[in-house]
């Protein structure tokens, strides 16, 4: 967790009603919490706001230290810190005042580092948003899961302007999909990406819904491709006893076979034989130590094998 002082004055917009609203620290957050008042039962909670101590833009404060990713002074403008979660358990008996509050915060929160990250880049490239504003041209087309845990920027170090990205459940890439098929269309015959990167993860819950017995309703359809992986590698899969261990095999599988399904579109097949590129590449993401496993994805190979019944290059 990064951390830094902040020694801003300027007070934005949002200030109008935070007069009072230094944020507070985590412990003050939890004994402001345990005088509230609690209700067994609440009335439909509205999205007003309420009118006093909301975090927006904080009023002016000579150096405050805040613990959350910023590791520059920023001058303009500067978020309050994150509210504190509530637990699962708590929502019911929450006060409406404090669930309107809390859902105000968290929504105000992201316009409020929105603006501070605008004002980073922009006081780091005076051009930053000129470039942008200019049009995108991206090396990289991300195909990964929708999990909250794997923004692929962030991980990859890449910058805005960098990835195209497409993100679902489980990192699938299915022929009947237009979304996906859209996408790769698109980044390929318009932006002419040189890598399409598939990656999945370790601990997907939507792999792991998949090795589930259980009808999981209108996920059923989407999974059903999860379950098709599994059964194509059937042997190999069930000769491993460790049930984590087979789990993880199968997310490393998953994202094999999404690479394959990549390279089947006629997009991909035709810009490499014209180009020699796309170059198709199966990641995955460990949540246990943040890195990038690459499966060594052998494009060329794949790419022959599938030509055999899928060559849509004539
Ligand atoms: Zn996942």
């Amino acid at each position: 967790m990064f951390r830094t002082i902040i020694s801003s004055t300027r007070v934005g917009a949002a200030a109008t009603s935070t007069s009072t609203s230094l944020p507070l620290s985590r412990a003050a957050q939890q004994q402001a919490k345990a005088k509230a008042p609690v209700v067994a039962s609440r009335s439909k909670t509205s999205f007003a706001r309420p009118s006093s101590s909301l975090p927006g833009l904080v009023p002016t404060s000579t150096s405050t230290t805040y613990a959350f990713g910023f590791t520059r002074t920023i001058s303009s403008t500067r978020p309050s810190a994150s509210p504190r979660r509530p637990a699962a358990a708590d929502w019911r008996t929450m006060a409406e005042q404090d669930i309107t509050k809390y859902l105000r915060q968290t929504h105000d929160r992201v316009f409020e580092c929105n603006r501070a990250w605008a004002a980073e880049q922009k006081s780091k490239n005076p051009d930053f948003f000129a470039t942008l504003s200019e049009g995108q041209n991206p090396e990289y087309l991300w195909i990964g899961c929708s999990d909250s845990r794997i923004p692929a920027e962030q991980i990859t170090g890449l910058e805005a302007g960098d990835a195209f990205v497409h993100r679902n459940i489980a990192n699938l890439v299915c022929n009947t999909d237009l979304n996906v098929m859209s996408v790769i269309t698109y980044a390929v015959q318009h932006l002419k990406v040189k890598h399409i990167v598939v990656c999945g993860h370790y601990g997907c819950g939507g792999v792991k819904a998949a090795m589930t017995p259980k009808d999981m309703g209108l996920l059923n359809p989407w999974l059903r491709n999860i379950r098709d992986v599994y059964r194509l590698h059937e042997k190999e899969l069930d000769a491993i006893a460790d049930e984590d261990a087979r789990y993880n095999r199968l997310v490393e599988l998953n994202v094999i076979e999404q690479c394959r399904n990549v390279i089947k579109t006629a997009s991909v097949q035709q810009s490499y034989a014209e180009n020699r590129f796309p170059i198709v590449h199966g990641w995955v993401f460990g949540f246990h130590d943040g890195l990038l496993k690459d499966l060594q994805f052998d494009h060329e190979k794949v790419l022959k094998d599938i030509q055999k019944v899928y060559n849509l290059t004539g």
